[in-house]
């Protein structure tokens, strides 16, 4: 406190950062006792069907609430009406669009409280997740409104005497939006907001496990004066919703995030129908390293490990998985590891007290008790953090195992669950062409105080985004544009100044005046 305005009682706690917190808390208690419902939304209506019971990931027993799945017939007649409705929405001014996506900003805002206690109920998020997931969101819908209004001005371009020369962006069509669990508003709205801005209606369809996060965001787009034919959603499960849209001949463009599987699937999809070529924006997995040589500062590296692999439940595209560690500076790096993996709390997300929450489901969680077995039982454990009793849901302990290669890592482990591989300094470059060879590319974490080692790291790798010195998660929007190569996706970047342009047409008028 610089300025010595800070007010604290007693017992040192500031009060104003207690003002502001009691009354958040008082409305997240009241939304935490809510049940909410969701439908597949079409032409603004929700649509009936068989509902399923939506289950909290931390206290099994609980009901979040209900909701129904779309059906293959009503995704058809989804993206009929939505090819319908495109031309209006298209030729909407880009000023209009925008100010739907500031509205809509506006209105997540003022439903933090509800949003955050959803993010906690229904996708098991910490309180500091939910928040920092409610304000990406935000930022989502006011960047991409700005780079709209900027991209959509129309373009003169010089020509012979007599004649005029124009270049100007359109929406394309019916645009798909398929959207991952991890970040339930985050990513979902920033495919919708990116795609409605740029004059696309769209079909959205959310991940199975966080509907009804997706239904309250397309919800309060209509309130903020979406037009209800230009957004449709369509909760679903992939094989039945995913596979009928992303066979319609008419969708236009597909933004995808979740698995490499997927998207090749999604991509074979679209190249075997005969209609209008679709471009696809997949963000999709990682075998994120960071790498460490022994100039760098022990205490700073865990304290970055930790925050990297274990955020999230380490449930993140981003989050790190193998930790390259040089023999020198390793022994000290394992030891404060160990202590500082010790330390971590894990359980009920709602808790201040707690550092890592559950993993999504059933299926996730198993998942990661098997590798973590197979590990266990190869004799690679270094830590793990205590498990507390009593626990009643899908929860995983903060873990990390010993590796030789990367090569070890079949799959991608999306959960808490770290790798640590020792290196000496002649074999620096075989380990950055190790990395490169996984075909993955999302992030990289580096950290050494010697500058010329950083810079040619970063220089050989093939990686979306190289993080020096610090964390490797948590990109900003316009501040650390998003997105890997290779395996981990096509570019361009969520949260950049090119991501609109995968979005539009181009097209060029020539007037003879
Ligand atoms: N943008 C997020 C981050 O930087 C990760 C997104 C994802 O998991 O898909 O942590």
């Amino acid at each position: 406190d610089i300025y010595g305005t800070e007010r604290r009682n007693s017992k040192g706690i500031n009060l104003d950062v207690l003002s502001q917190w009691l009354p958040l808390k008082q409305q997240l208690d009241q939304h935490m006792q809510s049940s909410w419902t969701g439908a597949p939304l079409v032409n603004g209506k929700r649509l009936s069907g068989e509902s399923r019971a939506v289950m909290c990931p931390y206290a099994l027993s609980h009901q979040v609430g209900e909701v129904i799945w779309a059906t293959a017939e009503q995704t058809h007649g989804a993206i009929d009406q939505l090819a319908a409705a495109f031309p209006a929405w298209n030729a909407t001014p880009v000023d209009t669009r925008a100010a739907v996506l500031e509205r809509t900003a506006d209105l997540l805002e003022q439903h933090m409280p509800e949003l955050m206690a959803l993010c906690t109920r229904e996708a098991g998020k910490s309180l500091q997740d939910g928040i920092d997931e409610v304000r990406e969101a935000v930022d989502f819908c006011r960047y991409y409104a700005l780079q709209a209004r900027q991209r959509f001005a129309l373009i003169t371009l010089p020509g012979p005497t007599g004649e005029s020369n124009e270049l100007y962006l359109q929406g394309r069509g019916v645009f798909a939006c398929i959207s991952p669990w991890n970040f339930p508003l985050a990513i979902f709205l920033g495919q919708v907001s990116a795609a409605l801005v740029t004059g696309n209606t769209v079909v959205a369809k959310p991940a199975e496990q966080t509907s009804l996060l997706a239904v309250r965001c397309v919800e309060l787009m209509f309130e903020a004066g979406l037009p209800s034919n230009a957004l449709a959603l369509l909760p679903g499960d992939g094989a039945q919703v995913g596979s009928v849209i992303t066979s319609d001949p008419r969708i236009t463009g597909v933004a995808f995030t979740g698995s490499t599987q997927t998207a090749h699937l999604i991509n074979r999809a679209l190249a075997a129908r005969d209609s209008a070529i679709a471009p696809m924006v997949a963000e999709t997995g990682g075998q994120n390293a960071m790498l460490v040589d022994s100039t760098a500062l022990p205490e700073q590296v865990v304290k970055d490990v930790v925050h990297s692999a274990f955020t999230s439940a380490g449930q993140r595209c981003s989050a790190l998985r193998v930790l390259y560690i040089q023999e020198d500076i390793a022994p000290r790096v394992m030891e404060l590891l160990k202590g500082a993996m010790a330390e971590l709390h894990v359980g009920d997300p709602f808790s201040r007290a707690t550092d890592v929450g559950p993993v999504i489901d059933a299926d996730a969680r198993e998942g990661l008790l098997k590798h973590i077995e197979t590990m266990k039982v190869a004799d690679r454990l270094i830590a793990e953090t205590p498990l507390p009793e009593g626990l009643d849901g899908h929860f995983v302990a903060p873990v990390a195992f010993r590796l030789d290669s990367i090569k070890q890592l079949d799959r991608e482990h999306f959960g808490p669950v770290l790798h640590v591989i020792t290196w000496r300094n002649d074999t620096l470059d075989k380990v950055i062409d190790e990395i490169n060879a996984t075909g993955f590319g999302l992030t990289l974490g580096i950290h050494s105080r010697n500058e010329d080692t950083a810079l040619h790291i970063d220089r050989r790798v093939r990686i979306g985004n190289v993080y020096i010195n610090r964390n490797q998660i948590g990109a900003v929007v316009g501040v650390q544009p998003f997105g890997g190569m290779g395996l981990s996706g096509t570019g361009p970047k969520a949260g950049g100044p090119h991501y609109l342009l995968r979005f539009v047409t181009e097209r060029t008028r020539t007037i003879n005046t």
